[in-house]
């Protein structure tokens, strides 16, 4: 292993930039070439290399979003496309790629190691909803995003003695929507994996107001639809009249958290170690706080669970 290659792929999360800081100088550090390639799988089809130095990646740390820009190429999921991939691969002389994304991410990955180059997956993205680690890069930051919009929605649900619903990111999974909703003490909590009713929304509303609570906060993770029309229904059907806050986008961004940076350091200094032992579709994940790895193909099939225990305390603590 001479030579090694890193990108960032699919949706961005803040922390892409520090894994990537700790790929390049760690290569740099056992003596390789790193090159770093621009706008994920659709610069490695348009041949988008670039040396990295150690000074490349310098300011970097504390910067949300990737410096080496992301993209989602439809192109590299044809064979054509991929084809062209392996062959700008090779034509720079790379030995080892280090991919820093999703789970469709992996999914690529995965399909270049069948091809024979040696790729390690770093598992970024802010939903957290990739198995094989307890944290992928990106979410810590996010949570405490939702929080700190959550605390000052309070302030004004509270002042207004308001119902409030809260749209948190989360297609598929509800880790952002549990642990935002645990740590900044919401009421309900409404994830794809749980299912509830609008009367338990009700219920629950009124129990409070009873005991004499000012506020109801409410997350909802976009998996289980749309907060406008949750907050429609509630209207027409209980006469519940709520406001409604889309956090959106504003969720990806920001400066990473020490917990994002420290993880982001860990596995992408790992992800490297790991090519130097010739190992090929693997993924590093965090396990009891230590760094692992996996396979990639096993990891794609498991399913990341949410903690159901964790869900059940969020609504005993909010009673
Ligand atoms: P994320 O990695 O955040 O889950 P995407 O699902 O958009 O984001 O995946 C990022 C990119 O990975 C896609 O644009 C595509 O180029 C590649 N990709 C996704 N799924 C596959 C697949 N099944 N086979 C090959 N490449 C894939």
């Amino acid at each position: 292993m001479k030579c090694i290659a890193v990108l960032t792929s699919g949706g961005d999360a803040p922390g892409m930039n520090a894994a990537v800081r700790a790929v390049v100088r760690t290569g740099i550090y056992h003596g390789l070439k790193v090159l770093g390639i621009i706008q994920g799988y659709q610069g490695l089809i348009e041949n988008k290399f670039q040396q990295m130095e150690a000074s490349s990646v310098a300011d970097i740390i504390h910067r949300g979003g990737t410096r080496l820009l992301t993209a989602r190429s439809e192109e590299f999921k044809t064979p054509e496309g991929r084809k062209k991939a392996l062959e700008n691969l090779r034509a720079n002389g790379v030995d080892g790629l280090i991919v820093i994304g999703g789970d469709g991410s992996f999914a690529g990955a995965s399909r270049l190691a069948e091809m024979g180059m040696p790729v390690i997956g770093i598992p970024g993205t802010i939903d957290n909803d990739i198995p094989c680690t307890e944290a992928t890069i990106g979410f810590d930051t996010a949570v405490n995003t939702v929080v700190d919009a959550i605390n000052k929605i309070r302030d004004t649900a509270t002042s207004h003695q308001r119902v409030w619903l809260v749209e948190v990111m989360g297609r598929h999974s509800g880790h952002i929507a549990l642990e935002a909703g645990l740590a900044g003490g919401a009421e309900t909590v409404l994830v794809p994996e749980v299912p509830f009713t609008l009367q338990d929304i009700v219920k629950k509303v009124k129990k409070g107001r009873q005991r004499g609570k000012l506020h109801n906060i409410i997350i909802v993770a976009e998996g289980v639809g749309s907060a406008l029309d949750i907050s429609k229904k509630l209207e027409e059907t209980a006469g519940l009249e709520t406001k409604v806050t889309i956090l959106g986008h504003i969720q990806r961004g920001g400066t990473p958290t020490a917990f994002d940076r420290v993880l982001a350091s860990r596995m992408g200094a790992e992800a490297v170690k790991l090519l130097l032992q010739g190992k090929t579709n693997r993924m590093v994940g965090l396990i009891n706080r230590k760094i692992e790895n996996f396979d990639i193909d096993y990891a794609l099939a498991q399913r990341k669970e949410l903690d159901l225990e964790m869900y059940r305390l969020a609504g005993i603590l909010s009673i």
